[in-house]
């Protein structure tokens, strides 16, 4: 069965990575992209919205890959499962977690397939330290997680409004991959938030987990090279590094060997099987961290970054 799907939101992430793996899995074939400024690169039909799409091909269409800003997810998913479509989210999967258990309820009484990809879970490290932790129990973790805004969300105005999660945005990666493999469920103890002048969302956070030595760092202020590292030790002695915010896993300081890095090609794997099964596949630990941080974080303003 071929899976005919559109991608709704046809930005940076949708033209750099999902029409690319959408061309090299057999099983899917694009049909159609929803994008309100147009996409003259498009080769295929482009529409102003979803219901001019759902219009134009009834019956045609299995499924639909959401990649716009998170904060118009939940109503354009809504739609779509509501049009008996499988819905794959970028991430993050909603604006709320409130959100999230709206859709997912949602998809679940229709019967149709809800995906939340967290892209990041997809890094060839993340199974492999999965394996390594589990039936361990964990003695440290530290989250380093920064890069350069300016460089990696140009001309991105929209990460900065309220429900555009500012520097989580990529720091909810590092939260994903953790969510992933821990043996332990984290708990946010404390939190800072850095809220340039001017701007309602983060640019640079840190957070403080229930236990011992258990923290995180990420900052959007970093002018030199990216860091997108977790290091977490054991109760049994073991040292794991997982790096390059998961292209790379060093345990005990030996590089292990790895898969590629194709997080995309692993997710509409994945997602080739979910479409079929109806089934929903929806981590919302990610979200419930971020959740949490928002309630009991310290504010403190900074300059504005430019
Ligand atoms: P982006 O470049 O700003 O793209 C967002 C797209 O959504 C734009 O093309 C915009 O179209 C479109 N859009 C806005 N309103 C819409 C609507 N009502 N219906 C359909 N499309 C609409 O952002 P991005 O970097 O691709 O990020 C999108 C999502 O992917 C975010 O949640 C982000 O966290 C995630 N992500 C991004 C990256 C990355 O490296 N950039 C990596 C992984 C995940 P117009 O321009 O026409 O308004």
């Amino acid at each position: 069965m071929t899976i005919r799907i559109a991608i709704i939101g046809y930005g940076k992430i949708a033209r750099t990575e999902h029409a690319p793996a959408i061309a090299a899995h057999p099983g899917f074939e694009l049909v159609g992209v929803v994008s309100p400024s147009g996409a003259a690169d498009a080769d295929v039909p482009v529409y102003p919205n979803l219901t001019a799409l759902l219009a134009a091909m009834p019956g045609g269409l299995d499924a639909v890959a959401i990649c716009t800003p998170p904060r118009l997810r939940r109503a354009l998913a809504a739609q779509a499962v509501d049009a008996g479509l499988a819905v794959l989210l970028e991430k993050p999967p909603a604006a709320t977690l409130g959100e999230l258990e709206a859709l997912v309820a949602m998809a679940r009484a229709a019967g149709t397939c809800l995906f939340a990809a967290w892209h990041s879970q997809y890094a060839p490290a993340v199974a492999p330290a999965a394996a390594l932790l589990k039936g361990e129990r964990l003695a440290s973790l530290a989250i380093d997680w920064r890069e350069d805004v300016t460089k990696w969300h140009p001309g991105q105005e929209w990460i900065w409004e309220p429900d555009g999660f500012g520097v989580f945005d990529t720091g909810v990666n590092a939260l994903s991959i953790v969510t992933a493999i821990l043996p332990e469920r984290l708990e946010v103890e404390a939190a800072t938030l850095a809220i340039p002048e001017g701007r309602q969302a983060p640019i640079a956070a840190s957070l403080r987990f229930a236990g011992p030595d258990r923290s995180a760092a990420f900052d959007w202020r970093e002018r030199g090279e990216e860091a997108w590292v977790i290091r977490l030790t054991t109760a049994s002695g073991r040292a794991i590094a997982i790096e390059g915010g998961g292209a790379r896993l060093v345990v005990d300081g030996a590089e292990q060997p790895l898969g590629p890095f194709a997080e995309y090609r692993a997710i509409y794997a994945r997602f080739a099987e979910l479409v079929p099964a109806r089934a929903l596949a929806v981590d919302s630990e990610p979200m419930r961290l971020l959740a949490d941080t928002a309630l009991i974080a310290r504010r403190v303003a900074v300059p504005a970054h430019g």
